[in-house]
């Protein structure tokens, strides 16, 4: 039986996305904004992140660890840090 990312620790969420096969492993440029960058070329990166992450197969961990970290930056799980932002103050609320 699969184990829901919901109840797990913090700690337990990072090693499991960790040990994992993750697909933004090699590709960290596309996750996370180069300095300087323009909000045009920020778009299309976001976008080419997410679509990545719409096949991971650890995406509904990796979306939980966010929302318990909050970053600050780069594409999680598909969203932006604003974004994750949002969702989690959604749940705390719910
Ligand atoms: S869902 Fe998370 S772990 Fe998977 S590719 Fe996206 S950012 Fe990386």
């Amino acid at each position: 039986m699969p184990i829901d990312p919901m109840q797990m620790s913090t700690a337990r969420l990072e090693r499991a996305l960790l040990a994992e096969p993750r697909v933004c492993g090699e590709q960290m440029e596309l996750f996370f904004a180069p300095e300087g960058e323009k909000p045009t070329a920020r778009i299309l990166r976001e976008q080419a992140a997410a679509v990545l992450c719409a096949d991971c197969p650890v995406r509904s961990l990796c979306f939980e660890y966010a929302a318990r970290i909050r970053p600050e930056h780069g594409i999680w799980a598909g969203c932006t840090a604003g974004e994750i932002a949002v969702f989690s103050d959604v749940d705390e609320v719910a």
